[in-house]
Parts: structure tokens; sequence; C-alpha cells
């Protein structure tokens, strides 16, 4: 009798972990050609990239072990920047005002002292969140901007029960006291974030992924639950007697037969990000000055840059440094805006392209670097970024998860539950109790 686990990402890998571990036979099946999902990487002339910026800070102590046995780690203070009109904030920006002109400081202090002060359970959605935590201008010309490039969508059409501790909310002090002096103290939901010395992230995940059967280049194609088999793109079969997916739930509810329209319908509004990183590699060891930082301009697609080689220097050749950018759509039920060049909410994607020379222009703009200094410039494309938080995102979550729940699919990760999940989340999920008695 074999456990199938659909996806190597860490959810699955997790799974089979677990599973095999408690004397089930498992064999996970992978689309890619390697193993990790958005935990992966890639290796262009010995720049290593990850896919997206990825540290990782589980609270977790069970979660926390295994990640620290995989992988010695390196713990780096969650020290961030923000850029803006050509000003370099520290991160919050709301509590690190100074460097920005008297007048720009005054219209946002000002806002902020007379924001409305609405009861939480009274808001409607994010824009209003946004506007009671930080007063008007800061709103507008910070996170509705953020917003619209980190999520591809308005404020005003997010709800807000994801943002938990995500955000900071400051007291009148630490605006005043960030908008005479630069700050010391972090307000940051985490002071350290963990990153392995060698690898890149996924060997937080090696301990986990030894000894597990992973089967690569097998995309699932079909699934049909009555006769219990899973078909591949390359015309091949395998049978299972329990089946566990940590693919996203409007790509599996593609691959079943007889689903009933309000389950497909409810698949298909299921929105989420998108998302482009371009990769850059300098012939420098110094072009990154910063671990991470936003970027809230709108001329300027990316909307965060991390530096591959300050998280550490095992993920370039020596005497070299990296950057890489992040690039978000709106997106839904999988659609391939690539192609339609249109995003969820009708905004313009760019092409590939497009989105390469506008990141390199505007970096150099911003003197990060020289056009001289690059030696790889790389663009890939991510289907499934985050989840958006829209208004109809629990109901419609609901309506899937249930669905796959009754034809005896067991859904976990990011994109199989349709939540906001941090890795060690996403691992968490994929801890089962083995159907063996
Ligand atoms: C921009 C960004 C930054 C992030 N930063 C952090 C961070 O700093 N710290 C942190 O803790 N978390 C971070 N995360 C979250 C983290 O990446 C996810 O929570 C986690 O990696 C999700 O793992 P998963 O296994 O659930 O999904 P995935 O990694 O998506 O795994 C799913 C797997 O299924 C495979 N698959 C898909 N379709 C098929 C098919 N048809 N057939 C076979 N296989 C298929 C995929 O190839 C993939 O390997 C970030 C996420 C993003 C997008």
């Amino acid at each position: 009798m074999t456990t199938i686990v659909l996806g190597s990402g860490i959810a699955g890998i997790s799974a089979g972990y677990h599973l095999q571990k408690q004397g089930e036979q498992v064999v996970i099946y992978e689309r890619d050609n390697d193993w990790g999902g958005l935990c992966g990487n890639f290796t262009i002339k010995g720049f290593r990239f990850d896919k997206f910026v990825h540290f990782t800070f589980a609270p977790d102590e069970y979660t926390r072990n295994i990640f620290e046995e995989s992988s010695p780690t390196y713990s780096h203070p969650s020290i961030s920047y923000n850029y803006y009109n050509g000003y370099w904030l520290k991160h919050p920006a709301q509590n690190n005002l100074a460097p920005l002109p008297t007048e720009e400081k005054v219209a946002i202090i000002k806002d902020f002292i007379n924001r409305k002060h609405t009861p939480v359970d009274a808001i409607k959605n994010y824009e209003e969140w946004l506007r009671v935590q930080y007063g008007d201008y800061f709103a507008e010309n910070f996170p509705f901007k953020y917003t619209r490039k980190y999520w591809g969508v308005e404020a005003k059409d997010l709800e807000t029960r994801w943002v938990g501790n995500r955000m900071h909310s400051p007291d009148l002090e630490e605006v005043l006291r960030g908008a005479f002096e630069i700050q010391d103290k972090n307000f940051y939901y985490t002071n350290y974030m963990k990153y392995p010395k060698k690898g890149g992230f996924r060997s937080i995940l090696n301990k986990c992924r030894e000894g597990l059967d992973i089967r690569f280049n097998k995309e699932v194609v079909r699934i049909n639950t009555t006769e219990k088999l899973v078909e591949f793109a390359d015309g091949t079969k395998a049978g299972y007697s329990r089946l566990i997916s940590s693919l996203p739930l409007p790509e599996i509810i593609k691959m079943l037969n007889k689903v009933p329209e309000n389950v497909q319908k409810a698949a298909f509004n299921l929105q989420h990000t998108s998302g482009y990183m371009v990769s850059l590699g300098f012939n420098k060891p110094d072009i990154a000055k910063h671990l991470w930082f936003y970027i809230y301009d709108e001329d300027i697609l990316p909307a965060r840059v991390y530096s591959p080689n300050l998280k550490s220097s095992d993920n370039v050749p020596e005497g070299c440094s990296s950057l890489q950018a992040e690039i978000f759509f709106a997106n839904k039920g999988g659609a391939d805006i690539t192609t339609t060049g249109v995003s969820a909410c009708g905004w313009k994607v760019p092409s590939a392209e497009e989105v390469l020379r506008n990141t390199t222009t505007k970096l150099i703009e911003m003197k990060l670097f020289k056009e001289e200094e690059i030696v790889v410039k790389d663009i890939r494309f991510e289907k499934y970024a985050n989840v958006i938080f829209d208004k109809d995102i629990y109901k419609n979550r609901q309506i899937v998860l249930e669905y796959l729940k009754g034809i005896g699919i067991e859904s976990i990760g990011r994109f199989g539950k349709w939540e906001y999940m941090w890795t060690h989340q996403a691992f968490e999920s994929g801890i089962l109790e083995s159907s063996l008695v």
C-alpha cells in the first residue's frame, strides 16, 4: 500500500519524512527536476539564488531543531531598509522618519495624531486598517503603494485577518523619536533571521530529505479518486492507498473529474500573486549594502530586493556579490498572466523583458551598481507566490477544502491549505498521523 505525496516543497518533504518514520511506504512525485519547491534554488556561473528572499525564524522547538540539525546556520539581525523617493529609511519606515524632509515629516506626524481611532473589529478592510494605524499621509504614500506592488491589488480590496504581528503599529513617542534620530531598537516581528551556512535555504531540510523516494519530472495532470490513480504528463500512472497533495488548490481542482460547478468556481476565484525574480551577480564583493530592502516608488517595479551573498558568502564565487529583486502581480485561479498580460484586477502585467529592463535600469539609477559590474542577469517566473486575502478567500477556500476532504485528498502546504504560511508553518502542515495502526 503506497502513500503518494504530490510536490517536494517543504510541506511535501515534511509529510514524506514523518509518515516514512511512522512506517508508511511513501513516494513523492515532483514536477520539477529538483526538490525544494519555493525553498529551492538555482545556480548560474557559481552564483546561487534562492527562489525569493527566504530566512527562517521557526518558533516551535521541534521544527527549529530539525532545521538546525540539517545544517549549521547564520543568525542575521533583522535589520532592513526602505527606499522612498531617493531616501533610505530604516525599517519600519513609520518609526524611522528621520531622513525625510521636514515638510513630509510634519504631514505624516499631523495625520498620525489626527487619525481615526476606530475599534479593530469595526474596521472594514486593509485600507481602513492602515489609515487607523498610521494616519492618512503615511498610509497613502507608503503601505498603499507597497500593497499595489506586493499584493498587486488596492488596500481596500484586502481583508485584515492576515496582518497579525507582521506590521508594527507605533505609538506617538516612537514616531516622534524616529523623526528626530536613527533608532537602534528593532520593531520587526523577530529579532533574528536564520540562514544555512552552506547549500542555500533548502539545506534546512537536509535531514528530512535524506532517504526519501522522490520521483522527479513527474507532472501530475489527472487524478482519479475512484480508481485511486494519479496520472502524469509522461503518460505513466501510479496507484495509491492514501493521497496527500501540496499542489495549489486551483490546479488540483482542474485535475479532477466531475467537480461540481460551485467548487470549480470557488477554486477559480482564489486569488494569489505570481512573481518574477530578477537575479543579478556582480564581479565585485561589496555591491549589496543591506540584507534586504523594500521599495515604495511605483515606477520601480521591484517591491523588495535582497542580497544572497549577505545571507551566506557560500552563495557567490569568491570576491563577488549578488542581488535578487522580487516583482509581483495579482493572479486568479492560476491563470497564465505572462501570456494574457493582464492581472487579476485588470492591471497591465509587463513582459519578462520589460521587467528585467526596468529592474536593472532603475537599480542602476538608484546607484546600487553599474552595468559593467553585472556578470549574471537572469529572470524567472513563479505562478504561485502569495495567497491574496480578498474578501471572499475564506468562503472559497472552505468550499474547495471540504470537497477535497470528501473525495479523500489530504491537502497540505501554503497553496494546499491556501494560507499565508511561513516555511516553518508549511513544514508543520506536513506533520500528519500515519494511517497504519
Ligand atoms: C516571495 C516569497 C518570500 C518568502 N519568504 C519567506 C521567508 O523569508 N521565510 C519563510 O519562512 N517563508 C517564506 N516564504 C514562504 C515559503 O516559501 C512557503 O511557505 C513554503 O516554501 C511553501 O512550501 P510548500 O511545500 O507548501 O509549497 P511549494 O514550495 O510551492 O511546493 C509545492 C511543490 O509542488 C510541485 N508541483 C506543483 N504542481 C505540480 C504538479 N502538477 N505535479 C507535481 N508536482 C507539482 C512544485 O514544483 C513544488 O515543488 C516566502 C514565499 C514567497 C513567495
